[in-house]
């Protein structure tokens, strides 16, 4: 058997033909394995749903009880049986209850490890259980931050900075654009693990993803919704809002706010700069150019599929390592750590947008 008589690139995404299943189908499908809740990796309107149970929860916070016809929760390390293929979900240390889902078939074992990240200290991500490395022949691996330019460094001195701003200008209000479902929750515990106990404000669309996150054990503090706050009460106060709320005429109601933005994209100074962003934070979810060329070469496969990203720089560098390697193109992925404009019709709940939306403005 070959690996790609294992897992097939099909319109509605990668395709185990002999297990009867699509792994994050961009279209709908009879049965679908889910790697992790964000958008573009979790649609709704599939016949069976299989997933853990943290994106199954989350699924259902987005799209509401009917977003699946059927669904399966699957616990980390469970063996299950899909007709011809043996599947198990494995930590992939992206968000809360995400996963790399293994398919074995044939004597092959293919690892789909979604969006990752392999922290060398698991403790500066406390939302999600570390990533797990999976021994494989083939590994698919994605390519968000695929060029040796993104390092992204110790989340915790990022955080610093932040603090350091806070303290420095007591009378602003500092206002961080973070995308709403597993960065937000982040760097809210990165903020206290710093050791910073007041409450943190949050921008309506990021209430019901950041309170499920507490209902799963993630301490995260005092939070408090921005809506119905008044300007003096929000000086000298941390604020969460999705990227694109900080564009926004939203952002009048802060006492003369710095923007700060949580993203791997934060490391292009220039970028930062085009969009307006005081105070960059460079905190991402995905693995950068160290973490993902060590992981491809941990897991030991010979033979490494590279989707959404900066496919060419991986799939060259597997080659000089001597790497089988070739870009996988699937259309209707995206990148939740993109920007100010793309990053936000993702995650926020349409219902706690227009609850903020339409607060006062002042
Ligand atoms: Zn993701
Ligand atoms: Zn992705």
């Amino acid at each position: 058997m070959r690996p790609e008589d294992i897992l097939a690139l099909t319109p509605a995404g990668l395709c185990c033909k002999c297990g009867d299943f699509h792994i994050d189908p961009t279209r709908p499908v009879e049965r679908a394995l889910i790697t992790h809740a964000h958008a573009d990796h979790a649609r709704a309107g599939h016949g069976a749903v299989l997933a853990t149970a943290e994106t199954l929860d989350l699924m259902r916070l987005r799209y509401g009880d009917t977003f699946a016809g059927a669904a399966q929760a699957v616990r980390y390390g469970e063996r299950l049986t899909l007709d011809g293929a043996a599947v198990t979900f494995h930590p992939a240390g992206h968000v809360l209850g995400s996963a790399q889902i293994a398919v074995e078939a044939g004597g092959l074992r293919i690892v789909a490890s979604g969006d990752y990240k392999n922290l060398t200290d698991p403790a500066s991500d406390p939302t999600c259980a570390p990533f797990e490395l999976v021994p494989c022949d083939v590994f698919i691996t994605e390519a968000t931050f695929a060029l040796p330019v993104f390092r992204h460094g110790d989340p915790r001195a990022e955080i610093g900075k932040l603090l350091h701003s806070v303290a420095l200008f007591p009378e602003r209000a500092h206002l961080v654009g973070a995308y709403s479902l597993g960065k937000a929750q982040r760097v809210i515990a990165l903020i206290r693990q710093a050791g910073y106990e007041a409450p943190i404000y949050l921008h309506g669309a990021m209430a019901s993803i950041t309170r499920y996150y507490q209902s799963r054990g993630i301490a995260l503090g005092e939070l408090r919704p921005v809506r119905g706050a008044g300007k003096a009460e929000l000086a000298g106060t941390i604020a969460l809002c999705p990227p694109s709320a900080l564009a926004d005429i939203w952002t009048r109601r802060f006492p003369d706010p710095v923007t700060a933005f949580a993203s791997g994209w934060m490391r292009v100074r220039a970028r930062a700069r085009q969009q307006g962003v005081m105070l960059p934070l460079v905190i991402s979810d995905h693995a950068d150019w160290d973490g993902l060329t060590a992981t491809v070469a941990a897991t030991g496969a010979g033979d490494i599929w590279v989707t959404h990203g900066q496919e060419d720089a991986l799939v060259y560098w597997c080659g000089t390592r001597g790497l089988k390697a070739r870009p996988l193109d699937i259309v209707g992925y995206g990148d939740e750590d993109e920007g100010l404009d793309s990053a936000t019709q993702a995650s926020s709940s349409p219902q706690g947008q227009a609850e903020d939306d339409a607060g006062e403005e002042s």
